[in-house]
């Protein structure tokens, strides 16, 4: 017997005793209440048709090259031992921690204090470098670009085990065949999203890794019939959107070229919707575009590169690598229907501050806008000079958010 059974029958009691002398009422009550009606009672109203489920959203934080010279290694070494990059990103902390998903393309592989750490042309940062993007609120690294093979099998496996270590997804790079071909799923909000990374190439570094392992290694671009199955395997896996992160074009030139324009249409025909790229280590333009794989319009998106991040990189080949961008794009998905599309798009400008503090340069990551009144001389002014070249590249049909 249920609860609410005795309750009620203890009541209908009650009023049978305090109601002897004029007959019980109640009784009928009762009887009714435990003969169950023979019929069930017309419905008085028809069923409700289901109601619209709305929309679904979710918002990407995405940046570019997170590169590590050797000047910015001892920048964040300790009078004590060990390193510290924390106060590299706090100016950019609290945009990148607002995004339901933050990432970046980490261009550098994990050392240890025994193996040592270097800068360019071979990058082996120490781990505090991962501390301080996930401290950051950084999700998920990519680490297919041209640098994972810079300290052999060993840094491929110890940046995926480091990564794994400091909680974040990663794709691009692996440990086994079976690594290399799992889907990468971030799910947010109610949609799933697939990332694949790929790049042209790494520096001719394939020998440092034996010839068999290079295929589940890294992931390359240059063969589409991967791509289109790597694809094809994360829709099949449930993915709504498939980002793709395409390391790729010329160094240093600030629009795409006709290699990368191929390519993007070619990453779009096989099933990608939104193309983040990296490696030219400046900005190149952003568009809005659509793909009719199925006969029918859907919204895409590319950004032909991101730009850099965090580097040493200053006037050595052009003024534009001390800037990049933190590209918010948000996905929006249709619940009653399936449909995806493309939400508000807009961008911080950020510029890389190198100043000197205790006899050695410093880094810090500034969002342009916010910064221009807060600084004087040189900062100020090149500050000034790097929000008008990064909006007058990325156009006026993107909002820059100061
Ligand atoms: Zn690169």
């Amino acid at each position: 017997m249920g609860r609410r059974y005795r309750q009620i029958t203890a009541i209908m009691l009650a009023v049978c005793l305090s109601a002897a002398t004029v007959g019980c009422q109640a009784t009928g009550l009762l009887e009714r209440f435990r003969l169950a009606p023979s019929k069930p009672a017309p419905p008085t109203q028809p069923p409700e048709p289901p109601k619209p489920k709305g929309k679904a959203h979710v918002s990407i934080a995405v940046v570019g090259d997170i590169i590590m010279h050797m000047p910015q290694i001892e920048a964040a070494r300790l009078p004590g031992g060990g390193y510290d990059f924390k106060d590299v990103f706090r100016e950019v902390k609290p945009i990148i921690e607002k995004a339901d998903i933050a990432m970046c393309n980490f261009e550098t592989t994990i050392s240890t204090p025994q193996r040592g750490y270097t800068g360019y042309p071979c990058f082996k940062s120490p781990e505090a470098i991962l501390e301080a993007l996930k401290d950051t609120g950084f999700d998920v690294a990519t680490t297919a670009n041209n640098h994972p093979f810079d300290s052999g099998e060993f840094g491929v496996t110890n940046t995926c085990d480091k990564l794994d270590q400091y909680g974040f997804l990663h794709t691009g790079t692996a440990r086994t065949p079976e690594e290399r071909d799992k889907v990468l799923m971030v799910s947010k909000n109610g949609i799933n999203l697939a990332i694949v990374a790929y790049t042209y190439g790494t520096n001719g570094m394939e020998g440092a890794i034996k010839q068999d392992r290079r295929p589940y290694m890294i992931n390359l671009w240059l063969d589409m019939e991967v791509v289109k199955r790597d694809i094809a395997r994360a829709r099949k896996a449930g993915a709504d959107v498939v980002i793709a992160c395409v390391h790729w074009g010329p160094e240093y030139v600030r629009k795409p070229d006709e290699v990368q324009k191929k390519t993007a249409a070619q990453f779009l025909e096989a099933g990608a919707d939104i193309i983040f790229g990296s490696h030219p280590h400046v900005l190149q333009p952003m568009e809005r575009t659509t793909v009719s794989r199925t006969g029918k319009d859907q919204d895409a998106f590319v950004i032909y590169s991101l730009g850099n991040f965090i580097s040493n990189q200053r006037n050595e080949t052009t003024r534009y690598t001390d800037s990049g961008v933190i590209l918010n794009l948000e996905v929006i998905k249709n619940l009653d229907s399936g449909e995806i599309s493309v939400g508000h798009i807009s961008y911080v400008p950020t510029w890389v501050d190198r100043y000197t503090s205790g006899g050695k340069f410093r880094y810090r990551i500034l969002p342009v806008g916010r910064f221009i009144d807060q600084t004087t001389g040189y900062q100020k002014q090149r500050l000034q000079a790097v929000w008008k070249e990064t909006t007058g590249l990325m156009g006026e049909k993107f909002e820059a958010i100061r």
